[in-house]
């Protein structure tokens, strides 16, 4: 696996044989908030789009501290790589149901590759897919270990492992053309977007705006269970049934869960029902 040096740090050079990459060495890089919008817009397929995230070098704070993590790491991975990259969405190209979290973790998703992919609060997530018939495995360890979702796909309101897990605002806006080619990718069969926590919350509303989504208004407050139909076009041939339901959920964090403020139950009921409201067969696999 070849590793190139960006910045302060070692960090997986694309295509270069970390599993799972999705980008290639010819995979075109965003260096600024422009380039973004334009190689989002422009990538024409789900793969592609997770190529150009995983490149990005767009919001410089993000960069230099993604790569000074990959760099120095935490003691108990002192003898892994680190991917040191943002980490793309990642799961079913045509999902039912979609995921969205915040960001990365600088030692889960930023050292892994995969999102929610080698921490704490991924263990705890992942096992609830799995008992909810979303994954097919109970663990999600590191990229290549052979984790599937089901019908599911996953990502985050921003690509790259913030400072203390707190983007700016201006940095979240930067990141947004990745997260809205995202949705415009995957909406003609999407029924169901849970978002873990507030930040992914609020993230989501104007990008299902910008889509042409009827919103609700005012916004719904953020709340575990809460469920908010969005009509998903404001064309007037469109006016049937909501087709798509965005749900809240506690983020799995480890003060959330350590705390008991969510919990195994708390997290079931929400994929539980969550899969009744995607349509995806029980038996599905
Ligand atoms: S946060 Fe998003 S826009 Fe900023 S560098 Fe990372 S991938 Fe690029």
């Amino acid at each position: 696996m070849v590793r190139e040096r960006q910045g302060a740090g070692l960090v997986a050079s694309p295509g270069a044989g970390w599993p799972e990459d999705p980008a290639t060495a010819t995979t075109p890089v965003a260096p600024d908030a422009a380039a973004v919008r334009e190689l989002a817009a422009t990538a024409g397929s789900v793969g592609e789009l997770a190529a150009r995230e995983s490149v990005c070098r767009a919001c410089g704070r993000l960069v230099a501290w993604r790569e000074q993590v990959a760099a120095t790491k935490r003691k108990s991975f002192a003898d892994e790589p680190y991917w040191g990259r943002p980490v793309p969405g990642w799961g079913d190209d045509h999902p039912r149901l979609l995921i969205l979290g915040l960001a990365p973790a600088a030692h889960g998703g930023n050292r892994t590759g995969r999102i929610f992919t080698g921490d704490r609060s991924g263990d705890v997530l992942f096992a609830s897919l799995w008992r909810c018939g979303l994954a097919v495995q109970p663990t999600s360890v590191t990229a290549g270990d052979g984790q599937r979702l089901i019908g599911t796909r996953m990502s985050a309101a921003v690509r790259c492992a913030p400072p203390e897990n707190k983007p700016t605002p201006q940095e979240r806006d930067t990141c947004a053309p990745w997260l809205a080619a995202e949705l415009a990718a995957v909406a003609a069969g999407l029924r169901v977007i849970v978002c873990l926590g507030h930040f992914a919350w609020q993230a989501l509303w104007p990008q299902l705006a910008a889509a042409g989504c009827v919103v609700p208004r005012p916004r719904p407050r953020f709340g575990h269970g809460v469920e908010a139909p969005v009509v998903a076009s404001a064309g007037p041939a469109d006016a049937g049934p909501a087709p798509l339901t965005v749900v809240g959920c506690y983020h799995p964090s480890q003060q959330n869960t350590f705390t008991g403020r969510v919990t195994d139950a708390m997290l079931d009921a929400v994929f539980g029902r969550a899969r009744e409201l995607s349509g995806l067969a029980p038996t599905e696999a």
